[in-house]
């Protein structure tokens, strides 16, 4: 890329990273490559050498999410394959300072490591900086995520990464704020996590997953380039090809989504139906309370455009209550229903969410 322009933004990297060389007959994208083995060299071999070690496409998407994040990405197969192997950068008996209300995945994984290895798990409210701080005293893992799932709190990102002990890896998912939202490295994370299957993509039809780490942090870029490589949690060609897709139109994509759900928020904390909107004020994803699991239920059989779905950051509208989740936190209200709002018309959402709810009154 020439160097004589000033810093591209963040809508310009979305879109001119991770392509081939520019020459004469080049694909303009970078195709998906499906290689299980590439020609070798006699020695010592090529930078590829094999399909669990490296690939064209995945290369491509690190590319672009690096820049975007100010750092070096690395893609697996999945968010929870990237969470495994950043936990992977800690001993096995850690003690980890987690949000009390956060992704269940990582909960649960973390409570099945404690109980198989031993170590601790800190449960904090992320939005109370003191407590968080004073939680990683001695802990090996501060795990942050912001804003939170489903409960949507904001942590004060600056002020935690200034204050915490420089020992205690601190990792940030930031899969709800995405790169346009925040850039964790710069705000003192040593990883930041993506479920790039949600908003990095954005149309439900791919799983990925992305650690990234400071440019120049080449020890711990090693060690999760080597958890991949031997626990082979590597992304498909046609994932991360997918994945690219998406990201090019992230920044649109995420505009009209978040100006969506602006609208939304501010109606349906008017509605006489909703006890509590929980939008942090930006981004796409809100929660509400209704006053009970069943009310909650009985408004989603009602709905025709919105779509009772798990997961999120697509461009269609979805919505879902959590605590249908057996193991989903007591923290998280029976009738709390997550929204992921799309980049649908704003007054069609509008119109099928307040026949539901009026409805259910
Ligand atoms: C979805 C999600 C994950 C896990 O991603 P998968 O691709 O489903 O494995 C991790 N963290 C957060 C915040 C998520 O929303």
């Amino acid at each position: 890329m020439s160097t004589d322009l000033p810093e591209l933004r963040p809508e310009t990297l979305a879109v001119v990273r991770g392509r081939p060389v520019r020459a004469v007959d080049a694909p303009l994208n970078q195709p998906p490559v499906f290689a299980s083995t590439y020609v070798g060299a006699l020695a010592p071999d090529g930078e590829l050498g094999y399909g669990r070690y490296g690939n064209p496409t995945w290369s491509a998407v690190e590319d672009a999410v690096g820049a975007l994040e100010g750092g070096r990405a690395l893609s697996y197969a999945s968010g929870m394959a990237a969470v495994h192997a950043v936990l992977e950068l800690a001993p096995p008996a850690a003690t980890v300072v987690l949000p009390d209300a956060c992704y269940l995945g990582v909960a649960t994984l973390l409570a099945q490591r404690r109980t198989r290895y031993g170590g601790d798990v800190r449960l904090v409210d992320v939005s109370d900086t003191a407590a968080v701080l004073a939680a990683c005293q001695g802990a090996d893992v501060l795990w942050v995520e912001s804003p939170t799932n489903p409960l949507m709190q904001v942590a004060d990102l600056a002020a935690i990464g200034a204050g915490r002990p420089a020992d205690c890896l601190y990792v940030l998912d930031s899969t709800f704020a995405t790169p346009l939202g925040q850039r964790g490295l710069d705000l003192g994370a040593d990883v930041v996590v993506h479920a790039a299957t949600k908003f990095l993509s954005g149309h439900s039809d791919a799983l990925q997953g992305i650690a990234v780490v400071g440019s120049d942090d080449t020890d711990r870029f090693a060690r999760l380039d080597s958890t991949r490589r031997l626990q082979g949690a590597v992304p498909g060609p046609m994932d991360s090809y997918l994945v690219l897709r998406g990201l090019r139109t992230l920044p649109l994509r995420l505009r009209q989504a978040s100006e969506n759900a602006a609208v939304l928020a501010s109606r349906l904390a008017d509605h006489p139906a909703v006890d509590r909107v929980r939008w942090p004020g930006t981004g796409s994803l809100l929660s509400i309370d209704l006053p009970d699991a069943s009310t909650a239920d009985a408004m989603i059989t009602r709905l025709q455009l919105w779509v009772h779905a798990t997961s999120l950051g697509g461009v269609e509208s979805t919505l879902e209550r959590r605590r249908r989740w057996a193991g989903e936190l007591p923290s998280v209200p029976p009738g709390l229903l997550r929204l992921s709002v799309g980049i649908e018309h704003v007054e069609d959402l509008w119109a099928d969410l307040d026949q539901a709810l009026s409805a259910s009154r």
